[in-house]
Parts: C-alpha cells; sequence; structure tokens
C-alpha cells in the first residue's frame, strides 16, 4: 500500500501483475516496469513472486498462462502477448499496447502446395498448431472444417513428417519458415505484448485507480521511447523557419540566452525517428549547439 494507503487487491494486499517467467516477453516486460519506476524485486533467480514497487507485487509464470490467471482474478493484471489472449479465449480487458514482442500468426504450407491462399485448402486439412482455438475459428471462419494436430513447439517440421498439410504458427521475420521449406499463405493475426486486467477489477473501486496509474505509467514510457527533447541555439531573427522545423507539442519553447543578443535557445519534444533530418534542418537555419536528449517520460 502507499502511503495514503490507497492501493489495495482483494484482502487489501498488494495489486497482483502477471509477469512472463521466461521467454520472449519477460525481460522487457520487466525493463518496462523498471522505467515506469516499478522495480521487481527478486528474491533470488527463480522467484515466482517479488515486490513491486509499493502497491503491486509481480507474479511470474508462463505467458501463455496469463490470461487464465487474469481472467480468474489470480492477478489483477498481467503483460502478456495477445496472440496468447486470443488464444485463451478469456475474457480479459486489453489497456495498452506495449509495443514490443511483435510477430504475426500466420497460415504456411509446403512450397511444393498449390494452394495461394488460406481459402484454397481443401476440408479435412490438417494443421499443426500450438494455437488450436484461434486456428479453429479462424478456419470456421472461412467455411473449412479442418483436423487440428496440438504441437507445442518445433510445428514447422510437421508437414515434412506427413503429421499435418500446413501450420498455424508465429513468424517474425519468416527467415525460419524458408528454412524448413514452407510458404506463407495468410496472416491470422499480428500480435504484441499488452497489458490486460480482469474486468471486475477495473469495477472495484478500491483497485481501479492503481491500475490505471499503472497503465498511465506505461504509456508514458512509451510515449517518451519514441521521442527525444531537443535544444538549439538559433538565430532569433529565424524563429518563424524555426517553428516550422520543431513545432513540438505546443510550440517550441523559446528561452533568453544571456548576453545573447540575436540569439535565443529553442527546446522541442521531437520524433526520435525524424531526428537526423530535424537536426540537419536546423543546421541550415544557423543552429548550434545543438543537444539532443532522452526522455523518461511524457505525458500529454
Ligand atoms: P515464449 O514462448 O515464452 O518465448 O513467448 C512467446 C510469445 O512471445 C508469443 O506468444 C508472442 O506473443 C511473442 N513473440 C514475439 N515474437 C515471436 C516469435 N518470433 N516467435 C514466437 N513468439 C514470439
Amino acid at each position: 500500500m502507499n502511503a495514503k494507503g490507497r492501493a489495495g487487491g482483494p484482502d487489501g494486499g498488494r495489486i497482483r501483475v502477471a509477469l512472463p517467467n521466461k521467454g520472449r516477453l519477460s525481460d522487457k516486460a520487466v525493463a518496462l516496469l523498471e522505467q515506469a519506476g516499478l522495480r521487481a524485486a527478486l528474491r533470488g533467480d527463480r522467484a515466482l513472486i517479488a515486490d513491486l514497487g509499493q502497491d503491486f507485487q509481480a507474479l511470474f509464470v508462463r505467458a501463455a498462462d496469463i490470461p487464465e490467471y487474469v481472467a480468474d482474478g489470480a492477478a489483477e493484471v498481467g503483460i502478456t502477448g495477445a496472440d496468447l489472449v486470443a488464444e485463451s479465449g478469456r475474457e480479459v480487458a486489453a489497456l495498452l499496447d506495449l509495443g514490443f514482442g511483435f510477430c504475426r500468426l500466420a497460415v504456411a504450407v509446403r512450397e511444393d502446395a498449390p494452394a495461394r491462399s488460406a481459402a484454397q485448402l481443401p476440408a479435412g486439412t490438417r494443421v499443426a498448431t500450438s494455437f488450436p482455438g484461434v486456428a479453429r475459428r479462424y478456419f470456421q471462419s472461412l467455411g473449412i472444417p479442418i483436423e487440428i494436430a496440438p504441437v507445442t513447439g518445433a510445428t514447422e517440421i510437421a508437414p515434412h513428417l506427413g503429421v499435418a498439410d500446413v501450420i498455424v504458427d508465429l513468424v517474425s521475420t519468416g527467415s525460419t519458415l524458408r528454412m524448413n521449406a514452407l510458404r506463407e499463405v495468410d496472416t491470422i493475426m499480428t500480435s504484441t505484448a499488452r497489458l490486460v486486467a480482469n474486468p471486475r477489477a477495473l469495477e472495484d473501486p478500491s483497485i481501479a485507480p492503481a491500475i490505471s496509474d499503472l497503465a498511465t505509467a506505461l504509456e508514458s514510457v512509451l510515449r517518451a521511447e519514441a521521442k527525444r527533447y531537443l535544444m538549439a541555439n538559433v538565430p532569433r531573427s529565424r524563429l518563424d523557419d524555426v517553428r516550422q522545423v520543431i513545432p513540438g507539442i505546443n510550440g517550441p519553447t523559446i528561452v533568453e540566452i544571456l548576453d545573447g543578443d540575436s540569439w535565443v535557445a529553442a527546446h522541442a519534444v521531437v520524433d526520435a525517428d525524424q531526428i537526423y533530418q530535424t537536426i540537419a534542418r536546423l543546421k541550415a537555419l544557423g543552429a548550434e549547439g545543438i543537444l539532443v536528449t532522452r526522455i523518461e517520460r511524457l505525458m500529454p
């Protein structure tokens, strides 16, 4: 609980945040929380529970189990992949797209197979997948009855072993598919990591404000990651042009420089992915002393 004694889990304890204990989403989820000021105080490498700031407690579980834990209320919030939420078919509230863990759930056939799209696959197609729920619903929507061959890993080998005709599997670059002589024919969904919450917890006035604070803190970190803070000394006579180059959020901040005479300092939040162009344009206006820094958090 915080100093005001506000946040409280179901028994007045801390709010539980289910986090992936290993795998692709784990490190980034923990790092994001840390950037937001919530450091998981792990008691040893294999700890399953850790303090997470004052108001929260981290539960480290399998990413695939997180939708269940959150839907059941064993944790009030969690971080896991949108694909795993879809597969679980459980009711959780998606609060935030966290941007990392990008992948797509794709349908792939053997390179020598005739199908050019999933809709061309015949009834009775055998589908190897560790996403049976999503795969079944997808082929149902296409009106194609399929047989599922459930697998838990190395799905790409199934069509070559005669276990299945096609696979439904996660792809990021597609190189694993190509290496295994498979060809992607459709994308069922794209996925990134999400902050999810138990819908009942969001209705509970003793819990909801802390969940909302957590979402806001994470969102401010994500927003800040895409931005930089830029400072530059610019000729006073070029301020109209400077405004065009660095409009910032509400126009650039212009600060007097002691003994600056014809120079002022301009500060603005700028897009990180445009920084090279922005600097070049400022230089062309005669700017000097350009300084760019990272932003920890950004609230609009
Ligand atoms: P894990 O099996 O614990 O490593 O976590 C797998 C989760 O990471 C998936 O369910 C996706 O949400 C995400 N992910 C992101 N990129 C990939 C990828 N290329 N392959 C598999 N999973 C990925």
